[in-house]
């Protein structure tokens, strides 16, 4: 008998050291040659604002390998982006609803977690002049329950998803369940019918002008996508999940075991996104790489404004 408790004692501090492992730093290697680089700026530039529908309480522990643990306080952010053609929103963040919402949320996630709402994305973009109507769509980076709470409440407003995305909805567990519950939204399907951008496969040019181009970047979830937008001071790149934190692509690193077990659906995809982010960044100046839930980059844009009456 106390063989055999020794024996469990052995096991259980041999598994505590291999989960604490799987926190601690870990580069990804990164080949040594150039990183591509951003095709030359398009005539026509777009601009990109920032709405703010929360927070998600965190730790940088849990967003990348080697992140300490400091909280992080995980944006729920929205990218508006105007274009002479019509206004885009790029993530859909927190909705009215959020604490019926987080009925459908992972109970890990649940419990690991603490959220603060921020202004309704709907009252935000009213008081800049953008109800529903005026609004061109909402691309997502992908289709997790917490970039796309506010859709409930930008009723008509097209949404726009490749195809594989909009497969994943119906399969993607309770990471998608939220966007399943919400029924057959006015979805509009595209495909990546362009060259490659940016070391990327294939690209989707939304305005045709080069302005905004989407590429296909699965991994943190099959359809998942990151989007080009090119400003006239800076390009950026709108990563969504690929990265949690900006150390991601830094780094670049990614995120730990246990993070990666609850949200990415193919972790080898992410990791070679991240690679390739990372060496885009090193190689292209102007470009800004931004995580949908780093604050710390996100404030550094520009804010959604209220209209000039
Ligand atoms: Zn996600």
């Amino acid at each position: 008998m106390k063989k055999l408790s020794g024996v469990v004692v052995v096991v259980l501090l041999a598994a505590t050291l291999a989960f604490a492992w799987t926190f601690t730093p870990r580069p990804l290697p990164v080949p040594d040659a150039p990183g591509p680089q951003l095709p030359p700026p398009p005539a026509v530039r777009a601009t990109i604002a920032v709405a703010e529908t929360g927070v998600l309480e965190s730790n940088a522990l849990f967003a990348y390998r080697g992140g300490g643990f400091e909280p992080r306080p995980f944006g729920m952010d929205v990218f508006v982006v105007r274009h002479p053609q019509g206004t885009l929103l790029f993530e859909a963040g927190f909705g009215r609803h959020l604490h019926e919402h987080l009925q459908s949320v992972p109970w890990l996630m649940r419990v690991l977690s603490k959220v603060q709402p921020a202004t309704p994305l709907d009252a935000q973009l009213k008081a800049a002049g953008l109800p529903p109507e005026r609004l061109a769509g909402v691309f997502l980076t992908h289709t997790h329950w917490d970039h796309v709470g506010a859709l409930q409440d930008l009723p008509g407003v097209p949404v726009y998803l490749p195809r594989v995305e909009r497969d994943f909805i119906a399969h993607g567990g309770e990471a998608t369940a939220l966007l399943r519950s919400f029924g057959e939204l006015n979805y509009r399907l595209y495909d990546f019918d362009g060259p490659p951008y940016a070391g990327f496969a294939a690209s989707h040019d939304v305005f045709g002008d080069g302005s905004v181009v989407v590429v296909p970047a699965g991994g943190h979830t099959p359809g998942a996508v990151v989007a080009f937008v090119r400003g006239a001071d800076h390009d950026y790149a709108l990563i969504g999940d690929q990265a949690w934190q900006r150390e991601g692509v830094d780094i670049p690193a990614e995120k730990p075991w246990l993070s990666r077990l609850m949200v990415d659906d193919d972790a080898a995809g992410v990791r070679r996104n991240l690679v390739d982010l990372h060496r885009l960044q090193q190689a292209n100046p102007r470009l800004l790489v931004v995580p949908s839930h780093d604050r710390r980059v996100t404030a550094t844009l520009p804010r959604l404004a209220p209209a000039q009456s």
